[in-house]
């Protein structure tokens, strides 16, 4: 293998060994977090792996939707997907590549997973990685299940630093994170190798995928459509890092807290999905380092370490989702003021209809609704004050993750969870005495109306997200 290219610390051997590819009739890259064939060092560890050892090479994916009553299980989310994967399978199928995609949604995938293995005789499969309990525990079970003739490989290809490498630890405040991550940065930052025509061919072709059938035996909530500016696929999320790189970029660092400026780079569907790598999009923005210094700090520091530091606690925190996910003065100063009058209170519906008695705070889910992506300032604003008209933290927690995770391209991410956590349970903002303590959210850092309507003119936002009468 060469290995010069590949970081070997960006993998690990999860169950068997390498010596089952001897007996493989292939490697396998189970798809997961990271839909797309260039960019992706777990696309090029298997691809060297299958190299190495005189193989052909396969690609595995499906949906992998064993609750369709969870958040995420809406049209708009496995459009996107399904979009994104049959991208890959034509380019696949260009580069002599063979994909595979795991029907039979109701199936586990991890059975789908094994079924292919048991017909192919391909017993080395290498996979990709995300922090969260749903990817981890299918993991976890499949290299239980994978047996000793097999072997299981995991490359973190979604980070430029691996979650592993970077830290072993729950880091509980950037500035560390940002420390540990820049110690290991050049390491891992380096070009990535082109994934190549495949020279060994597999003896049986894939079967033949008829997306249309797939997409209409899929079941999920059809109430939320796609929408029409975020097209899936890693070409279509390449043009739109472009057209940030030219014209949203130069703004970046003075506009992007502002809703009605188009200074942010709108990756995160494409990035949360896998279909732009986080790297490539940091490649891009760099090469405008002479030109606007500031900027492309600043869309380092979130696109890299606000990011890593969202894997990183979810990795390392099993309560990403929950209160009990917050530091222990968080739930102290939350706890305390648990019984606080609120003077309004919602019901998950009526967040959900944007029947709030304030005109910003329901823009802002008209925007994620109908947009599937609120504008990240917004974001803050919209979860601290899910927190101040709900009974409790715990309460405006799951509220918050359902609405986010429903209505949200990317959402059902670590970005997403500790951003909930982070607005409304303090994850990563320690208190700040300046900030006083006061009714309901104790001394978790508050954010007023006035506070953003002071530093923006946002009618228009109020004008362009009206609720429909
Ligand atoms: P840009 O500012 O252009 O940033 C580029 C990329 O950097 C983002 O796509 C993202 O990958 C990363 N990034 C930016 N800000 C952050 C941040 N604060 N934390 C971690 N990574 C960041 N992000 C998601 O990807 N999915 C979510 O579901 C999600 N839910 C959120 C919920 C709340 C309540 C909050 C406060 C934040 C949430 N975020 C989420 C983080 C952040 O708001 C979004 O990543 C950002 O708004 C995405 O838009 P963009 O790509 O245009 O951002």
């Amino acid at each position: 293998m060469d290995y010069s290219s590949f970081n070997l610390e960006r993998c690990r051997l999860l169950a068997g060994s390498e010596e089952a590819c001897s007996k493989s009739n292939g490697v396998a890259y189970f798809m997961n977090r990271d839909q797309r064939v260039q960019d992706n060092w777990a696309f090029i560890y298997s691809q060297e792996l299958a190299l190495k050892h005189n193989l052909p090479l396969y690609v595995l994916a499906g949906l992998n939707i064993n609750h369709p009553e969870s958040p995420e299980a809406t049209r708009r989310t496995v459009e996107f997907s399904l979009g994104g994967l049959q991208e890959v399978a034509k380019e696949c199928s260009q580069l002599g590549i063979e994909f595979y995609f795991l029907k039979d949604h109701h199936v586990p995938i991890n059975n789908r997973i094994l079924k292919f293995m048991q017909e192919t005789s391909v017993h080395c499969i290498v996979t990709d990685f995300s922090p969260l309990h749903p990817q981890r525990n299918q993991i976890k079970e499949l290299s239980d299940k994978i047996g000793n003739d097999s072997c299981l490989f995991q490359v973190d290809a979604h980070s430029v630093v691996p979650t592993w490498v970077a830290s072993d630890k729950e880091e509980l405040q950037a500035v560390q994170m940002r420390e540990k991550i820049m110690k290991r940065f050049d390491e891992f930052f380096t070009e990535f190798p082109v994934i190549k025509s495949h020279p060994i061919k597999a003896a049986q072709a894939s079967p033949v995928i008829d997306w249309d059938q797939i997409r209409s035996s899929v079941s999920v909530d059809e109430s939320v459509q796609s929408c029409e500016w975020a097209q899936p696929g890693s070409r279509y999320g390449l043009q739109r890092l472009q057209k940030f790189v030219t014209e949203g970029l130069e703004i970046y660092s003075e506009k992007r807290n502002n809703p009605t400026a188009d200074a942010l780079s709108n990756l995160s569907p494409w990035l949360h999905t896998g279909q732009v790598s986080a790297q490539r999009a940091v490649i891009a923005v760099k090469k405008c380092e002479d030109l606007f210094s500031e900027s492309v700090a600043k869309f380092v520091d979130e696109a890299i370490v606000w990011s890593e530091m969202s894997d990183n606690y979810c990795l390392y925190n099993k309560n990403y989702d929950n209160l009990n996910g917050a530091p222990k003065w968080a739930i102290d100063s939350l706890n305390q003021h648990r019984g606080d009058k609120r003077e309004y209170l919602y019901s998950r519906e009526q967040f959900e209809k944007a029947q709030t008695h304030d005109d910003l705070w329901n823009a802002a889910q008209i925007q994620l609704k109908l947009e599937g992506k609120m504008h990240g300032f917004m974001r803050l604003y919209w979860a601290k004050m899910i927190l101040e008209w709900s009974s409790s933290a715990d309460k405006a927690i799951s509220t918050a993750l359902y609405l986010n995770d429903h209505y949200s391209l990317d959402g059902a991410d670590s970005n997403g969870f500790t951003g909930v956590m982070y607005s409304i349970a303090g994850v990563h903002d320690p208190y700040d005495a300046k900030w006083g303590e006061r009714p309901i959210y104790g001394k978790i850092r508050y954010m007023s109306y006035d506070s953003i309507t002071e530093r923006f003119d946002i009618s228009d936002y109020i004008k362009k997200f009206k609720v429909p009468n």
